[in-house]
């Protein structure tokens, strides 16, 4: 909760209005017993043991000090439970964590409870309600309309002062469904503890307290270990996803987005760790969006020994003041949280995640954890991942001269046709080449120089290459390039481009027949066929078909080192 300046004020001037009058009030005009101090004494010690252990129950922590407010109650009156209440509050402030500045946090539930204690005391004693000449029913009746009336006036109050001060209440409900709850189960232990101690005194403490403190105990970690195993399952079945993740883009997506689930943040940073300490951003999440430049948070560009970032272990910045231990990183100011964990593989950290929060304390010692587990996966599925890539695109090139190959040529034409029909590109172009009397340098210089020359000239051919085209080779000396959106005469602008380039160039290989192994420069002469769709083809095959008819005729025949056109009437047209 972000409380306004305003706001605290307001709060810190109610409670001077509402908390002293409360306490005068309760002082003077309700019944009070005498005080037993020791009976105080060590109901203040079990006061402050039950309100440090907490019960986690979906994301609401619960207390179970009720028992000994209202016992306090029944015994001495509204004034005794109206401090205990406070000094209850006021160590909760200290073990549950939240967002909410102490100060205001304990106004405010100071009013609240003041105010609450007042009204069901009263409605206490309206009903009947005292210790003296009561029957045992009687005694539950007013009890239980007691602790009814202590649980909702808390609920509405903390509502309307929720309202009052423009805040989110909608995350409450479950709380007033619980504090309700406990406060009911509670009574009859405050009851029976009441009555107990009027016969043997404090040997109740014996009795009621410390089995309750123990089962307490145990259910409190009870719960937890149970949450911890709820989110080690999760840990497994994201681990299944990152598995199953074939693709780097998959994983990393998969990583940050599972992750939410089980630790929500605002942001979430995949970080490599390069040589040198340089860190470089992979992909991060911001809000919503995905995103491989972050534009909330920037990266420190020394060290990362210097700028705070922990490599060995997950460390937990959960205020803002402590986020300056990263005096690296420049967070957006928002942030208020940050979880860093080194990503290791083989023992070494390679990488980190980052998550960040506007929430104060926004992450778990659990959730750390969690974390160090997932890194772990995903350290595996992305090395997996980058593997396969490699592989995949290691399958789609020739080993020779590293263009595409056939079958990926093949693939890569069907796509485009199906791009072409959709209309998202208006033309497909298609250019052959294939090297003039390539044979006779085979026998002239040996196959090994022969292949020499195939991968000079693929790059050279490579020079050529746009983000879009695909540059194969077709098999043997020849060549293929698919140019989507080029309309044929810009496709055959860059087949006589290409030509007049391996023309003029000196090709230089090591003979491999000859003894000496001197280098010379070899020249060469290309022959070129252009097609396109949709005017020449009515489908792949057929564009490669043309564009090899254009090669032969208006290019092998026509005398070489010619580009040739394929014309519809099938008369190929030869440009020089
Ligand atoms: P043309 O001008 O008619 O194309 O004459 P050419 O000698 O180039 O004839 P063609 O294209 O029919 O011959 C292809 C020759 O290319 C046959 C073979 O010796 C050579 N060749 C094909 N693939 C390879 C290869 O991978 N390595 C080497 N070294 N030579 C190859
Ligand atoms: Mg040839
Ligand atoms: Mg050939």
């Amino acid at each position: 909760m972000n409380v306004t300046a305003a706001n605290k004020r307001n709060i810190y001037i109610l409670w001077l209005l509402v908390v002293p009058m409360s306490f005068y009030l309760a002082l003077n005009f309700f019944p009070s017993n005498d005080f037993d101090y020791m009976n105080m004494f060590i109901s203040l010690a079990f006061l402050i043991a039950i309100m440090m252990i907490s019960i986690p129950l979906e994301r609401v922590s619960i207390t179970l000090e009720k028992w000994i407010i209202f016992s306090l109650f029944f015994q001495y009156g509204v004034f005794a439970e109206m401090v205990f209440m406070q000094i209850g509050m006021f160590i909760l402030l200290f073990t549950l964590k939240s967002p909410t500045p102490k100060p205001f946090r304990f106004a405010s539930n100071s009013i609240v409870f003041s105010v609450v204690s007042l009204v069901s005391g009263y409605v206490f004693y309206a009903f009947g309600g005292s210790l003296q000449s009561m029957t045992l029913v009687n005694f539950f009746i007013a009890g239980f309309i007691y602790a009814s009336v202590y649980s909702l006036v808390n609920s509405l109050l903390l509502f309307v002062l929720l309202k009052m001060l423009k805040q989110n209440s909608s995350d409450k409900k479950k709380v007033v469904l619980w504090d309700f709850v406990t406060t009911i189960l509670l009574l009859p232990f405050a009851i029976i503890f009441t009555l107990l101690f009027q016969q043997i005194g404090g040997k109740a403490f014996l009795l009621i307290g410390v089995p309750f403190l123990l089962v307490l105990l145990v259910t409190s970690n009870f719960l937890k270990s149970d949450r911890l195993s709820d989110l080690l399952s999760s840990a497994a079945v994201i681990g299944h996803h990152l598995a199953e993740s074939l693709r780097v883009d998959d994983v990393l997506h998969t990583f940050v987005e599972k992750i939410k689930n089980v630790i929500p943040y605002e942001s979430a940073y995949i970080i490599d760790l390069r040589v040198g300490g340089n860190l470089i951003m992979l992909s991060c999440v911001e809000g919503e969006t995905h995103r491989v430049n972050a534009s909330n948070l920037v990266l420190p560009s020394k060290n990362p020994e210097d700028d705070g970032l922990d490599v060995e272990t997950t460390k937990m910045y959960l205020t803002k003041k402590s986020l300056s231990a990263l005096n690296g990183f420049t967070f957006a100011p928002s942030v208020e949280s940050v979880m860093t964990a080194p990503i290791k593989r083989d023992g070494k950290t390679e990488g980190f995640l980052i998550l960040t929060s506007n929430q104060k304390f926004a992450f778990e010692e659990v959730q750390a954890k969690m974390v160090d587990l997932l890194t772990g996966y995903f350290a595996t599925a992305l090395v997996k991942a980058r593997y396969y890539e490699k592989t995949v695109e290691k399958s789609t090139r020739c080993a020779l001269t590293g263009l595409r190959n056939y079958h990926y040529l093949e693939q890569k034409l069907d796509e485009e046709i199906v791009l072409l029909h959709t209309g998202e590109i208006y033309s497909l172009s298609a250019i052959m080449l294939d090297i003039d009397r390539f044979k006779s340098i085979n026998d002239t210089y040996g196959h090994q120089s022969g292949n020499d020359l195939l991968a000079a000239l693929a790059n050279l051919l490579k020079k050529y290459q746009l983000e879009r085209m695909t540059l194969a080779r077709y098999g043997g000396e020849e060549f293929t390039i698919i140019l989507p959106n080029f309309s044929k005469e810009e496709a055959v602008k860059l087949a006589e481009l290409i030509r007049k380039d391996v023309e003029k160039s000196s090709f230089e290989i090591i003979p491999d027949l000859s003894d000496d192994q001197e280098p010379v420069g070899v020249q060469l002469t290309i022959s070129l066929g252009v097609a396109s769709m949709p005017e020449d083809a009515k489908d792949g095959k057929d564009l490669l078909r043309n564009a090899d008819r254009a090669l032969y005729i208006g290019g092998k025949q026509a005398g070489r080192n010619r580009v040739g056109v394929y014309e519809e009437n099938s008369d190929i047209k030869v440009t020089n």
